[in-house]
């Protein structure tokens, strides 16, 4: 027998277009009973993803449990829902259409790519497959390279569980996903860079294959003086520095009112002992930077404005310390692109008009976050900007709400997914008009002769 792995992707696309033609993604319950069987597979292999992820990242196993293996709870949102969601949705009509009939039918696209980033490279790849497979499409999974432990696992499990004519992995790096991004697909949905995105995007179009983007960028923190300081800081510190800060949706910076930055700085710096102890590098609960390459990268950002907490960097074991900066310019590198990575700048304002006008001086971030319990001051934010998303008096937990999409807007990504927008964006909605044969007027036949002023009365 031919092994899966040198079978080419190409023979995968072809062999996944001849089962999608069968129908059989089609039917409600084969799509339920695929869903339930990926969240077998997903339990039955707890262990070992735990594994790879520590392989890969030095993951704690709370933050694999809670970030990765959790995407169970997506499975079972759709489960529960996808009865609604396949439904045909009637839509009205107007009157003057008598005896006409509308309805909506979402239809799967086909056959679908998804690219994973390496961060949460488990759960990035699942989570988008989730909705493919609720909305009946075939899946060509691409995990990153760079996270060659959990690349493998996932190339390992996903055959085991499913036909290759329906769900596979194709593993690689950039040629690999330039090969698949080559070819005809129905829908690619791509988790990564805003760089690589227009890569994504630019081959996409060739085919004229709709992309959904998963980007990065800048995410603000704005930090009011009507607060719960603690709550606040842990808050911050935990959605900065869970995964050593290679989360999309960590905040990037934080812009602090200037009444209150010191108090802060002093809270953050008792937070950060109590989190992680008085060194870090000895914590069971901090992870690692991904690749040399990253590290070299996030090193580099240590040279702007001032440390005021952690720098200690180890590049053996790809080691950096929960840094806090003070004194950044908006010109250093550290603010001109996304961090991602364990160092958190504080920027200080004193006038939320100053703080709001930064922001929007930018690209559109794919999150924002504001801690204030100033109900005016939450309606400006909400109204003077634009992010993906925000989050009010906490950080990162939006992306856990499967009822709340989730992506960006301009340069942080296009479309979203999660819950029912997953659901969405791997299906089409075909508008179905029906007529009768009941009675059939003449008005819009040919010969017109008398009948305009009769349809301007009508439809005018
Ligand atoms: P990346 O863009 O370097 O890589 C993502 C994927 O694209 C990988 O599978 C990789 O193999 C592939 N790729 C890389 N270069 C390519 C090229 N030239 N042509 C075709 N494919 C290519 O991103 P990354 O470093 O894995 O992830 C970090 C970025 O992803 C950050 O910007 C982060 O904010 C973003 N991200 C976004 C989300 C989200 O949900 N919006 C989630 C996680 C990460």
């Amino acid at each position: 027998m031919v092994s899966e792995l040198t079978i080419s992707a190409v023979d995968i696309i072809r062999k996944q277009r001849e089962f999608f033609q069968t129908g059989k993604t089609k039917d409600v319950y084969f799509r339920i009973g695929q869903l339930k069987i990926l969240k077998q597979a997903i339990i039955e292999h707890e262990q070992a993803i735990t594994q790879t992820l520590k392989a890969d990242l030095n993951k704690p196993e709370f933050e694999t449990y809670a970030a990765e293996i959790l995407v169970t709870k997506e499975i079972d949102y759709a489960i529960k829902h996808i009865q609604t969601w396949t439904k045909p949705q009637k839509a009205p009509v107007p009157l003057n259409f008598f005896p006409y009939s509308a309805k909506i039918y979402p239809e799967p696209l086909g056959v679908v790519l998804i690219i994973g980033a390496w961060n949460y490279p488990f759960q990035l790849t699942i989570s988008p497959l989730v909705g493919a497979i609720a909305a009946g499409n075939c899946a060509i999974i691409k995990p990153s390279e760079l996270a060659p432990h959990t690349s493998n696992l996932l190339a390992e499990i996903i055959p085991k569980y499913f036909d290759s004519r329906y769900i596979a992995v194709v593993e690689g790096g950039v040629e690999t996903s330039q090969k698949l991004l080559a070819e005809k697909f129905d829908h690619i949905f791509f988790t990564g860079s805003t760089t690589v995105g227009k890569i994504v995007m630019t081959a996409a179009a060739k085919n004229l294959t709709p992309v959904t983007l998963e980007l990065g960028g800048k995410s603000p923190c704005i930090v009011d003086t009507e607060i719960n300081l603690e709550h606040t800081v842990k808050r911050i510190v935990w959605g900065k520095f869970i995964n050593a800060g290679q989360s999309c949706i960590a905040p990037d910076y934080l812009l602090v009112d200037k009444k209150i930055k010191n108090n802060l700085v002093d809270i953050l710096r008792k937070t950060l002992k109590e989190f992680y102890g008085d060194n870090p590098a000895n914590s069971p609960d901090y992870a690692r930077i991904i690749n040399h390459k990253h590290f070299g990268r996030l090193v580099h950002f240590l040279k702007d404005g001032e440390i005021i907490i952690g720098g200690k960097t180890n590049s053996e074991e790809l080691y950096i310390a929960p840094t806090i900066i003070n004194n950044v310019s908006w010109t250093d590198p550290i603010m001109q692109e996304e961090i991602f990575g364990p160092i958190l700048p504080i920027i200080e304002y004193s006038d939320i008009t100053e703080a709001i006008a930064l922001i929007n001086s930018r690209p559109k971030p794919l999150a924002l976050y504001l801690f204030s319990q100033n109900k005016n001051l939450q309606k400006r934010v909400l109204q003077e900007t634009t992010s993906g998303g925000v989050c009010l008096n906490d950080t990162m937990i939006q992306f856990s709400v499967s009822s709340l999409p989730f992506g960006g807007v301009g340069d942080s990504g296009i479309g979203s997914y999660h819950g029912k927008a997953s659901f969405d964006t791997f299906s089409h909605y075909k508008s179905v008009l029906q007529n009768s044969f009941l009675l059939d007027l003449n008005w819009r036949y040919a010969p017109y002769k008398g009948k305009l002023s009769l349809l301007k009365r009508l439809l005018g």
